[in-house]
């Protein structure tokens, strides 16, 4: 189960309206030698299901076409961005599988490059300092109605604009004293041809570059040019991009660029239930409503990974909703029935027992122990497990009644004066019970049918059904931790009334302290996902200690039905 170095096959087989654009191109006259893709990450967070979907194509595309992608922080906002999202998000692109190309590109190492080209556009006349506070800035724009008004600094001589832009740079002016702009159109129908900021004055250290800068470029200067110089060929991002792309490409044409790359835009991957805004996603962190980024019920990346959700199935999944432009939202329980397909195929299976009721078997000798084996996977050779079997055992106290009139079809369970199949070992009976003061069972006394190990029993022992058991004595303690949605709204940033931080689910996380795993479990690695039968595929959580094993509930075994 664990995927840290899937020898995978990471190429999409189905295919998108992206590929029809690269292979269109791969097939025409100005044909590029290579397909170039990036994925740019912003280090303000952590990784997503939606990022997810990004990785798969951009990632997938170059696999599928012999191309190559670059890993790219773009890391234009120091104040929000950190080392330890850097490393999050390198360790989720890996271990989802994909390799970028070459070595991690930030567009900070280009700040030097779009220095000197915000220095050309002033010479070239299409750039200025405007020294217009954010409040005025905002009148002059105009709004989708109004058009926008020139700035009164717009025309300054280019060789102010020079010395205005030297003493930004030289620290001379307080922070949002003044900013650099594009000299475009302040009439445009496309408000981001409205003389857009190209630099603005930060006094912060960058994680990267240190105390070097105190101005920082903005998302849209950095973005295309680092594309060009990466020799990205096709430059995908979401949908809400799409009227940056005139802007994006005038950048391109007024600059001494080379290689002029082209930007695609896809709809954005949306779930039910769940938040895709690492800003959200923050703020469920930051108000520790959830544990941290990689809390399993965060749709996160490592969150999804310690809920025991593979690579694989995100993938899958990921590959599964298409990439299109029509925006809309995805079930989760798509996501779910992915992870549940791969699971159902692949999960390691055991015993566990939650909610222990005794059992007593009378014809076992009190010391003896006898070993059984039982296949790890019934269809799949992934070897066997021993399995001991005792004098006293324990059973869900769900799977007994005292009731001798309920049938056989309706309850295909232990009941006095029956039989039942133990799990890999022997078909018994329930012969009596032993009752405390308040009249609970808390014991079955019960017989074993000798020879019924791996053997069907003669038709008048026949079992009314299989039930799960494990042996008291050897039974390891472990603790499961049960999940549910995290929202109780379907839509929960998008609630009129309340925020999405008040739809938290109250039940989103049950811990149950207590339970008792089949001692086979004690080998369990820390990502290894397993199908606890009858009960739900759980996962080997990093909590885990030699003193208590934990495990996360992934899924339960089926969807429930009420969703
Ligand atoms: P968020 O709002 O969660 O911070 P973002 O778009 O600001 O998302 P980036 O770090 O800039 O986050 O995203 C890196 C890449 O992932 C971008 O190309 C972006 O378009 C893509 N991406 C982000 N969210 C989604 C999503 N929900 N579905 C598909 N792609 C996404
Ligand atoms: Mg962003």
């Amino acid at each position: 189960m664990s995927t840290d170095n899937p020898t995978l096959d990471t190429a999409p087989k189905t295919s998108n309206f992206i590929h029809q654009i690269i292979e269109g191109d791969l097939n025409g006259a100005s044909a590029p030698t290579q397909i170039v893709t990036r994925f740019p990450p912003e280090p303000n967070g952590y990784l997503h299901i939606g990022h997810a979907k990004s990785i798969c194509l951009n990632f997938g595309a170059a696999d599928k076409y012999n191309g190559v992608c670059h890993l790219r922080f773009d890391d234009t906002n120091p104040e929000k961005e950190s080392q330890e999202y850097i490393d999050a998000i390198k360790r989720d692109i890996s271990w989802l599988g994909f390799k970028w190309h070459e070595e991690i590109k930030y567009t900070s190492s280009y700040f030097d490059q779009l220095y000197s080209w915000a220095v050309y556009l002033i010479e070239q006349g299409k750039a200025y300092v405007c020294d217009l506070d954010v409040e005025q800035a905002r009148a002059y724009r105009g709004d989708f109605t109004t058009p926008g008004k020139n700035s009164p600094y717009r025309d300054r001589s280019i060789e102010e604009k020079i010395a205005l832009f030297a003493k930004m740079i030289a620290a001379d002016f307080a922070e949002g004293f003044c900013s650099l702009l594009a000299k475009i159109d302040m009439q445009s129908s496309n408000m981001n041809l409205r003389d857009p900021m190209l630099y603005r004055i930060l006094n912060v250290s960058h994680h990267q570059t240190g105390d070097k800068w105190c101005i920082y470029p903005i998302y849209d200067f950095a973005h295309g040019q680092s594309d060009s110089i990466e020799g990205v060929t096709h430059s995908i991002c979401t949908l809400e991009f799409e009227g940056h792309r005139p802007l994006y490409e005038w950048f391109l044409a007024n600059l001494p660029v080379t290689n002029v790359p082209r930007q695609y835009e896809f709809s954005r991957l949306e779930l039910n239930y769940t938040v895709t805004s690492k800003r959200k996603l923050k703020q469920l962190v930051d108000q520790n409503i959830v544990n941290g980024w990689d809390d399993p019920r965060m749709p996160t990346i490592s969150g999804m990974r310690r809920r025991g959700f593979s690579a694989v199935a995100i993938r899958k999944f990921c590959e599964m909703v298409g990439v299109t432009r029509s925006n809309g939202v995805v079930d989760v329980s798509m996501l779910e029935s992915a992870v549940r397909d791969d699971l159902e195929s692949n999960a390691k299976r055991a015993m566990c027992v939650v909610d222990p009721l005794k059992i007593t078997i009378s014809n076992f000798a009190d010391q003896a122990c006898e070993m059984l084996s039982l296949a790890v996977h019934p269809k799949l050779d992934m070897g066997i497990r021993e399995l001991p079997f005792s004098k006293h055992l324990f059973i869900e106290q769900q799977d007994f009644s005292e009731d001798t009139s309920l049938g056989r079809k309706k309850f295909k369970r232990l009941v006095i004066g029956d039989y039942v199949r133990l799990r890999g070992a022997y078909v018994i009976k329930a012969d009596a019970v032993i009752k405390d003061e308040q009249g609970n069972v808390v014991e079955v006394l019960a017989s074993l049918v000798p020879g019924t190990v791996g053997a069907n029993p003669d038709p008048e022992f026949k079992p009314r059904g299989v039930i799960h058991w494990v042996s008291a004595e050897h039974a390891v303690p472990c603790e499961l931790r049960i999940y549910d949605r995290l929202f109780t709204d379907a839509n929960p940033d998008k609630n009129k009334e309340k925020s999405f931080t008040q739809l938290i689910n109250p039940d989103s996380l049950q811990v149950i302290s207590r339970a008792w795993a089949e001692p086979s479990l004690l080998e369990a690695q820390v990502e290894d996902g397993y199908q606890f039968e009858r009960t739900g595929y759980f996962v080997a959580d990093m909590d885990s200690t030699a003193d208590k094993l934990v495990f996360n509930q992934t899924l339960p075994l089926r969807a429930s039905k009420a969703k």
